[in-house]
């Protein structure tokens, strides 16, 4: 099952020739997700070959327009294209009001539904959930109210061990009790443990998504162990203070959430219009969390399962 983040946005507010404001694209075995929605998201969409009618929902980390100002077209759009099933959209209040004003004077007869869930920053909880994904809230410290995001594969089931089947010469029905994690009584009358016949496929992979923040060793935490981290770093180290002022991270921060948090990879983006390359941003990273890359534009980072 395939488990991917293509990057269609890394710049911050301010607009650049070359760059488009946040969004990226996740996908888990061709289900599709979009995380965070910047201007020019639609043809971003385009542009990497992503039909926006395979979204299944959308989640906005928050109400600054460099997260949210592609949503509305993108929605004009997939009633052109005909879509009629409904799409999710998680965000923070008050998009709902947003949305409906928007409908109300643009969308007025389109034909799906928008249906619009609160994102409560505050709160670390599960926001969605089906038979392979689940997606929670990551409060974060902003200007506004600010969630991330962390995707998390389902846990796989047990698996039960052929070579043990045979040793033991177990029936269907003990094979199913295994799976279900239960321990097995062999006709003997010999128990065998669940973690001597069983095992777990692979570990579930997750993608954290850790928008405009500061510093959070809060959220390090409800990430703990993720395998991909995309935390924002609008700053280069030396302006810590102008960073801690303005409710974003610099390079050190971000290097130092994805240390605590114990990530395997960390990728970073967000960054200030000031900066013309980013080499110096992401070797500012690398002193502290050697495996840092760029978020960028168009790459797609695939994240491997692991036993
Ligand atoms: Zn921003
Ligand atoms: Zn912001």
């Amino acid at each position: 099952m395939s488990f991917s983040v293509t990057i269609l946005g890394n710049a911050s507010a301010i607009p650049t020739a070359s760059r488009h404001p946040s969004s990226q694209v996740v996908n888990l075995n061709e289900q599709y997700y979009l995380v965070d929605a910047g201007e020019g998201v639609q043809q971003q969409l385009i542009r990497r070959g992503i039909n926006p009618l395979r979204l299944r929902a959308v989640f906005i980390s928050h109400l600054h327009g460099d997260h949210c100002f592609g949503l509305f077209p993108l929605i004009s759009t997939l009633g052109l294209y005909g879509k009629h099933t409904p799409l999710d959209v998680y965000a923070p209040a008050p998009m709902g009001e947003i949305l409906e004003s928007h409908l109300r004077y643009f969308d007025s007869e389109l034909p799906f539904a928008v249906q619009w869930h609160e994102v409560r920053t505050t709160q670390h909880e599960l926001l969605m959930e089906n038979s392979t994904l689940e997606v929670w809230s990551i409060p974060l410290r902003h200007r506004v109210p600010t969630a991330g995001f962390l995707f998390r594969e389902k846990q796989p089931g047990l698996n039960v061990d052929k070579w043990k089947i045979e040793k033991f010469r177990l029936s269907l029905a003990q094979i199913v009790a295994a799976k279900r994690g239960e321990d097995v009584e062999l006709d003997s009358g010999e128990v065998i443990s669940n973690d001597e016949l069983t095992y777990t496929p692979y570990s579930a992979r997750s993608y954290a998504y850790l928008s405009d923040t500061n510093y959070s060793a809060k959220a390090a935490g409800l990430v703990k162990g993720v395998d991909l981290l995309y935390h924002e770093a609008t700053y280069a180290a030396d302006m810590q203070n102008d960073a801690k002022q303005r409710g974003h991270s610099t390079t050190v921060d971000a290097a130092k959430v994805a240390k605590l948090a114990e990530a395997r990879r960390l990728i970073i983006g967000h960054f200030s219009s000031r900066y013309k390359e980013h080499d110096m941003l992401v070797e500012e990273c690398r002193e502290i969390f050697p495996a840092t890359d760029i978020a960028v534009e168009g790459e797609t980072f695939v994240i491997e399962r692991y036993r």
